[in-house]
């Protein structure tokens, strides 16, 4: 029994990814950019990995820049694009984005950062893209792809549409969209990121996709690897680790998602069953198949949390960033909850293996945790 639901935090390696893994460090561990002729078999091994990428995100391999993770890529283009735009530039973000892009944001940008509300259900309205659009004038506009802790969709292609019209640079955090959705229509985003680790390929990986092929930002100064743009060895092993396991995924999401979602929704509602008052966030949004952020009626997080874990079960308070935390989901604070409900937030990601049997398990023992801390606290 899989009692593993923590997806959004990071995910085990995928037997796809470790083999490729294994296989490239066995025989292409040299340094790409060394001049002998194995050096050269990793390096063109890399440019085919770049290149398998780029066709399953629909863009020029030029674009993409392998990166450390969906940490540096947001950190990188934010400072990068500061050092290049007018002193008085803006950005605008959602009030939801993951904190490696707001906090990038807020240091690149000091007080030039224009927020993007969302709606009820934690969604960021192309309307109101536009007015930002119209008011602020940004250099950027940065919406995620999926939301983290909710798994919120947002109209990506509405808001992406919106930005071309006006001219300006549409970037997005696609880290827990890639592996769970098509990646074939984020070509379209100007700027992507995107995060290994979150579709079964090896932690410390991942990548920014670029607006040119030809852009001159710099994220790491130094040698000339990545066209300059970020110095430092290429872990051509961790790259086709990352690439083959979203190659392996691709094809299998549609079915994944109809078999997932329907799991994720009988857990639901057995949560249901038993906790009349529960509130769901993002109920009737669009979102990940994987995704529930729950609002208990009682108990704080920390004692879900933990009292789970004495079952088996990993489940998250918001996310990993914030983890520890007991009231800090943006999400749930971006929807106005007082902090006695934001100590109560709890967040269930599932993966690609699981069982309709893991998750009623799961719901049942959260129904098992809630009379043990109503009986006194006492543990089983
Ligand atoms: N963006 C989003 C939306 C994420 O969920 C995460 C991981 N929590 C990150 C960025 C950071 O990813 P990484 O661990 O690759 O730095």
């Amino acid at each position: 029994m899989n009692r593993y639901f923590d997806y959004n935090a990071t995910t085990p390696m995928s037997d796809a990814a470790r083999r490729a893994w294994l296989e490239a460090t066995e025989k292409h561990w040299q340094n790409p950019s060394s001049l002998y002729r194995d050096a050269g078999f990793a390096k063109q091994k890399l440019e085919e990995a770049r290149e398998r990428l780029a066709t399953l995100l629909g863009c020029d391999a030029g674009r993409i820049v392998f990166t450390s993770g969906a940490t540096e890529s947001n950190n990188a283009l934010f400072a990068s694009l500061a050092s290049k735009l007018p002193a008085n530039a803006r950005v605008a973000i959602s009030t939801i984005e993951h904190p490696s892009v707001r906090e990038a944001a807020h240091a690149a940008f000091q007080g030039r950062v224009v927020r993007i509300p969302v709606n009820a259900d934690g969604i960021v309205e192309p309307e109101a893209v536009s007015e930002a659009i119209a008011k602020h004038t940004p250099a950027l506009v940065s919406i995620m792809a999926a939301n983290n802790e909710s798994g919120a969709l947002q109209p990506l292609s509405s808001i992406a549409a919106i930005c071309h019209r006006a001219d300006i640079p549409f970037h997005c955090d696609a880290a827990q969209w890639i592996g769970k959705l098509p990646s074939s229509s984020l070509g379209l985003c100007d700027y992507l990121t995107g995060s290994a680790h979150k579709f079964g390929g090896p932690k410390g990986t991942g990548f920014l996709v670029l607006r040119d092929e030809d852009e001159p930002l710099h994220f790491l100064r130094g040698g000339p690897q990545e066209a300059d743009r970020r110095a430092g060895t290429e872990n051509y092993p961790a790259v086709e680790a990352m690439v083959t396991a979203l190659e392996e995924l691709e094809p299998r999401l549609p079915s994944i998602a109809r078999e997932q979602s329907s799991y994720r929704d009988r857990f639901v509602e057995a949560l249901r069953d038993h906790f009349l008052d529960l509130r769901f966030i993002s109920a009737d949004a669009e979102r990940l198949w994987n995704t529930t952020l729950l609002v208990m009626p009682r108990h704080e997080n920390l004692k879900w949390l933990t009292r789970l874990s004495r079952r088996g079960f990993s489940i998250s308070t918001g996310s990993a960033c914030s983890s520890g935390k007991e009231g800090s989901s943006v999400v749930v604070q971006a929807l106005g909850a007082s902090p006695e409900e934001l100590k109560r937030v709890v967040r269930i990601s599932g993966g690609w293996h699981h069982t309709e049997a893991d998750w009623l398990a799961l719901a049942n023992a959260f129904v098992e945790v809630d009379r043990e801390l109503s009986e006194g606290g006492k543990p089983a």
